[in-house]
């Protein structure tokens, strides 16, 4: 009994909903596709990704680093403490910035 109603309820489903639901994705990926574009094809300007690659990892006396961020507090940058016992550069999760720990002993 159930099984014969069924179709009949998906049809009803089917009314109006994903037309619209198909357009509003479409229009949602074109928006993010256009942004993206933007900001690949102005190859004279650097990507925020290559900036910070350029800023020398920062040298720390000690295990343990507290990174702020940059002197703006206002970024949104809690403050992290990133232990630096690995060999290579431990990199903030927030800022991107490095840091390596100094060993002079
Ligand atoms: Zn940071």
């Amino acid at each position: 009994m159930a099984m014969r109603r069924l179709p009949r309820l998906l049809k009803t489903l089917s009314l109006g909903a994903p037309a619209r639901s198909l357009s509003t994705e479409k229009a949602i990926s074109s928006v993010i596709g256009e942004h993206t574009a933007k900001w690949m094809q102005d190859t004279s300007k650097k990507s925020p990704m290559e900036l910070i690659n350029e800023v020398p990892p920062i040298k720390v006396d000690g295990r343990i680093v507290a990174c702020e961020g940059d002197i703006d507090p206002a970024l949104g940058h809690p403050i992290e403490f990133i232990c630096l016992d690995r060999d290579e550069p431990a990199v903030c999760k927030y800022c991107g910035l490095r840091f390596y720990q100094d060993h002079h002993h």
